[in-house]
């Protein structure tokens, strides 16, 4: 018997959950299971896996579950993985930790009600993540929970990084630059170590590309400056979101189009990036197969609006040792790889085409005489709050 920590991530309409296996301090922490409830609202459809990616369950619904339903149905279905081991922790990814928080923290009552303020900076996800752990609070008041943030690795950017250009009263309520995907950033830094040790000690930029896209500058493993902002709008277009815009086609929109904030929203959210601009899939895969002009025009502004970002990173770092690229795309698309780097010629990568035709997992994909290096890192946002579990609990009693 182990002690099991399970980690889970509540979504606007998804929950993605992870257990882990805590074998002692002095030994890995180990990957069992991974599972998700997609579609909760909708058409609910569940499966999981075991760590060699196995399918172990699988179900599908035609009448939404709700988020009760798809914690209930969690529950069952962990019962019996779990009836061998002790459920030791809880881990939640929370997207918000706000400025007070800057690490993972156990949460009581009084600091979900803390973190509840902040629903209105991320309404799709927030509420999702807090709800479970309020549930846990008090059903299972002694079950140890750890609240992991996305925002808390960019907290020790200079204030000059995290500031708009607005006025005083306006940024001390909080309308600031948070930054997201820290979870994967952090975890991104500590291994990196591992692969680069001159990169690791020095300036680095990581694209976290995947249906959510980011990209993060980071300076002897701390965050220097990100693309998300305020929200997880900003920044570089990803699956359906814009990133940048200029905030006067916003106004444009409610003056002359007369969208209200719900529609705005929409748009901006759900309607634009990959999807709206190729009018055709926000998937990267249905795209670099697309013959459709339009799929192939979605990609090129998705290059070029990373190629313009890196260079505005590279500036914040004051140069460039190593580029990385993670998340769905980073790790599988060799040909969005190839156009990155070829674009990011210019701060010294040399990529090299056979090694990153051939990356599989973790590859350093430039030539050996590159001035900077370009790799391949996957992420794992699950593993790094299982550890982040782990080291706040301590030995789990
Ligand atoms: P999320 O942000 O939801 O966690 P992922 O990190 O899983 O998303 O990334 C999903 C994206 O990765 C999709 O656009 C998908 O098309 C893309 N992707 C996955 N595999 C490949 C591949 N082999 N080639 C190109 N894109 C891929």
């Amino acid at each position: 018997m182990s002690d099991a920590i399970l980690v889970v991530n509540a979504g606007s309409s998804s929950i993605k959950f992870s257990v882990f296996l805590d074998r002692g301090e002095d030994r890995a922490i180990e990957h069992l299971l991974s599972g998700q409830l997609e579609g909760v609202t909708t058409e609910p459809r569940f499966s999981a896996r075991d760590a060699a990616g196995t399918l172990i369950a699988e179900q599908r619904w035609t009448q939404p579950l709700g988020h009760d339903g798809a914690i209930e149905h969690m529950d069952g279905f962990l019962r019996e993985p779990l009836s061998v081991h002790r459920l030791a922790a809880v881990g939640h990814r929370v997207v918000h930790g706000g400025l007070a928080f800057s690490a993972p923290v156990r949460p009581t009552p009084a600091i979900v009600e803390q973190l509840e303020q902040l629903i209105p900076l991320a309404p799709l996800h927030q509420p999702h993540n807090l709800a479970l752990i309020k549930t846990l609070l008090a059903n299972h008041p002694t079950l140890p929970q750890v609240a992991c943030f996305d925002t808390a690795f960019h907290r020790g950017q200079a204030e000059v990084a995290q500031a708009f250009a607005l006025p005083l009263v306006i940024t001390e309520r909080g309308v600031r630059r948070y930054g997201f995907h820290g979870l994967s950033y952090e975890y991104v830094a500590r291994v990196l170590p591992d692969y680069d040790a001159r990169a690791a000690q020095g300036r680095t930029v990581v694209l976290h590309l995947g249906n959510g896209s980011s990209a993060c500058a980071i300076a002897d493993g701390r965050s220097v400056a990100s693309t998300m902002g305020f929200t997880a709008v900003d920044g570089l277009p990803m699956g359906t979101r814009c990133g940048n815009l200029d905030p006067g086609v916003l106004l444009y929109l409610m003056d002359e189009m007369k969208m209200d904030a719900c529609a705005i929203e929409k748009l901006i959210y759900k309607e634009s990036g990959l999807l709206g601009v190729s009018g055709v899939s926000s998937d990267m895969r249905t795209l670099l197969e697309s013959a459709e002009p339009r799929a192939q025009f979605a990609i090129e502004l998705f290059v070029y609006r990373i190629a313009r970002e890196l260079g505005s990173l590279a500036a914040a770092l004051g140069g460039l040792d190593a580029l990385i690229f993670t998340a769905g795309i980073g790790e599988n698309s060799a040909p969005i790889r190839e156009r990155v780097c070829l674009a990011a010629a210019w701060l010294g990568v040399t990529l090299d085409p056979a090694a990153n035709n051939a990356a599989r997992g973790a590859a350093r994909i430039s030539t050996a005489d590159s001035q900077t290096a370009a790799w391949v890192i996957p992420t794992n946002e699950e593993l790094m709050i299982a550890r982040d579990t782990r080291n706040l609990l301590g030995r789990i009693p």
